[in-house]
């Protein structure tokens, strides 16, 4: 019988914050450190967000993992490196919403259904399944209520 070899990964774990793990993650090395143990200065994604900063295409400097076999991760970001937020403009907002209206409006009943229309076939439920009618491009018969006539028994 023979034994199945099993690779074990060996990850070094930075205890902490020491001086010579915050100098090493400074000169570019990819440190790991425990939970409640990241160095001054790095931060993650969201607690940049929080201050009005985003990565600006900076990689991150360092890592914090946790949790079971240390499965869980969160990437750290230097603030020093980080940048402002990029802030939308009206015409950008704008063509947004226009995408948006979009995305929301039936190509066969023309309305603004006031949800996504599924991409397959940009149509709203009431025309995909109008009621003891047929299933809109096949012969099948399909009884189901439509949305507003759920609406109308709930209310
Ligand atoms: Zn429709």
């Amino acid at each position: 019988m023979t034994a199945r070899r099993r690779t074990r990964r060996v990850r070094v774990f930075a205890a902490s914050a020491t001086p010579e793990a915050v100098a090493a993650t400074e000169a570019g090395e990819w440190l790991t450190y425990r939970w409640g143990c990241a160095p001054d200065g790095y931060v993650t994604r969201r607690q940049l967000g929080a201050l009005g900063l985003c990565p600006g295409g900076r990689r991150p400097g360092a890592e914090i993992r946790w949790g079971r076999g240390f499965k869980r991760v969160a990437y750290l970001y230097r603030v020093a490196d980080a940048r402002p937020k990029r802030v939308p403009s009206a015409a950008q907002l704008a063509a947004l919403g226009k995408a948006m209206a979009a995305r929301r409006t039936c190509t066969r009943c023309g309305r603004d259904v006031g949800y996504c229309v599924p991409t397959s076939t940009r149509e709203c439920v009431d025309c995909m399944f109008p009621v003891s009618g047929l299933v809109a491009g096949t012969d099948r018969a399909w009884g189901a209520p439509t949305a507003t006539q759920w609406a109308g028994e709930a209310a």
